[in-house]
């Protein structure tokens, strides 16, 4: 029994979930051709799970023993790694469960993550398989870092957490038109991003947002601090410091958790005269108890933005886009200074009247993470912590990693370093 126990105790035992219907279908070969035999030789004892339908890894991870479990991997696209964070914040144990290091082998046909962690390893850019063996090799290495997780409210006063991107305009039409060229990988967004120019759509809408409050400049000549340096570093010189797989050492505290909405969804966005949030916390239930974790920066939906926040003026918009890792997808360097960790979403947006060449000049220059100096007047990128979104035109779509939600009304806030990612 007690070489049983050893066995079983083996450090970093990693639950790996693929979806076989990622991508071009091949997600599972992916695995066995290029990721087994590298796991095997680094000695990683894994347990292997094929999804076999939409919200399957979800149910799997609320109800799983995740104390069995050291790592939670996911071989497939974005849409699998939302699936799981969302169910790890569905559990009682949220704050626990949501400390397990996750991680990503690129199966799917949107790899923003895998091409995000490969690019803070300051590894050139890759594609493909040669991607995949990056990753592949993270995860035998085993280090582990914070990431940061957003909070989303939808009007229908449903709450998700995302670790990649919320999207209206453009960048949502694409991601979701171009899922019938899945078959062709990568490709598809590019195909998407063509077509979608070709009927190139305005929407209304009004966007507030609150500014990440920049640190005062020190006026040329006076004396340098011990201030850390403002250039980006490698997630794992950052302020959380990494660790390996093994120890799983997280605060054992059990939050309740509950999918009470209250509020109604009625909202605009205009300042508050008052600059306080006065308004019933949605986190807050009636037996006083908090739901996970509490957004401290959004008032209700139905509620004005506070005064502390920005309204942007122009109510026209091709695309709003915010991004919290450095990649929207393979080969789209999209936020250049993002890191999994700096507590920042980046937001960008793109104005009307912006010409189609001009456009497609943007995420051509995107691949290089040029697009800021394309001295496009249209093209405006701000760092935020929270931020609303409310669409007037009455069709359109909104994406949260990837994936469709509701449209409607949405509002979103940053949760630094909520969730640990396997990098390195
Ligand atoms: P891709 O990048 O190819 O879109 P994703 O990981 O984003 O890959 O997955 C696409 C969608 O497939 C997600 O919404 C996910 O929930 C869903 N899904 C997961 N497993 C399965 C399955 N076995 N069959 C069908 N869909 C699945
Ligand atoms: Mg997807």
């Amino acid at each position: 029994e007690g070489v049983v126990y050893a066995e079983v105790r083996r450090p970093c035992r990693v639950m790996i979930l693929v979806n076989p219907q990622s991508g071009r279908g091949q997600a599972l070969q992916l695995f066995t051709g290029h990721v087994q035999g590298m796991l095997t030789q680094a000695a990683v004892p894994y347990t292997l799970v094929i999804t076999e339908h939409q919200n399957h890894a979800r149910e799997l991870v609320r109800k799983a023993d995740l104390s069995q479990c050291d790592a939670l991997v996911i071989m497939s696209g974005d849409g699998l790694l939302f699936e799981v964070i969302n169910g790890l914040m569905e559990r009682e144990d949220w704050q626990e469960a949501i400390q397990t290091p996750l991680g990503i082998l690129p199966g799917g046909s949107g790899n923003a993550l895998a091409a995000s962690v490969h690019h803070y390893s300051q590894s050139p850019p890759a594609w493909n398989e040669e991607l995949l063996l990056s990753c592949g090799f993270m995860l035998c290495k085993g280090l582990v870092a914070s990431m940061d997780l957003v909070s989303i409210h939808l009007a229908s006063r449903q709450r998700l957490f995302s670790f990649l991107s919320l999207a209206w305009g453009f960048v949502a039409d694409v991601d979701i038109e171009s899922e019938k060229y899945r078959h062709v990988g990568a490709i598809r967004f590019l195909m998407g991003t063509l077509v979608r120019l070709a009927s190139l759509r305005v929407y209304q809408g009004r966007l507030a947002y609150l500014p990440v409050r920049e640190a005062p400049k020190l006026p040329k000549g006076s004396i340098k601090t011990n201030q850390p340096p403002s250039t980006p570093q490698h997630p794992l010189l950052c302020s959380s410091l990494p660790c390996r797989l093994i120890p799983n050492t997280s605060p054992n505290q059990n939050s309740r958790h509950n999918h009470n909405s209250t509020n109604s969804n009625h909202n605009t966005i205009t300042n508050s005269s008052n600059n306080a949030i006065t308004t019933k916390n949605p986190e807050m239930q009636s037996d006083g108890k908090t739901r996970a974790p509490e957004d401290s920066l959004l008032p209700g939906l139905d509620q004005p933005v506070p005064e502390s926040w920005t309204v942007v003026k122009e109510e026209g918009f091709v695309l709003v886009l915010a991004i919290y890792q450095s990649h929207l997808a393979e080969g789209l360097w999209t936020a250049p200074g993002a890191m999994a960790d700096d507590g920042v979403i980046h937001l960008f947006y793109v104005t009307a009247g912006i010409s189609r060449p001009a456009l497609l000049r943007l995420f051509l220059a995107m691949e290089k993470g040029g697009h800021l100096e394309c001295g496009c007047p249209h093209l405006v990128y701000e760092k935020v912590k929270a931020l609303r979104l409310e669409p007037v035109s009455p069709q359109g779509m909104i994406t949260v990693d990837g994936e469709m939600v509701e449209y409607g009304p949405v509002q979103a806030q940053i949760h630094p370093g909520l969730a640990r990612l396997i990098c390195g």
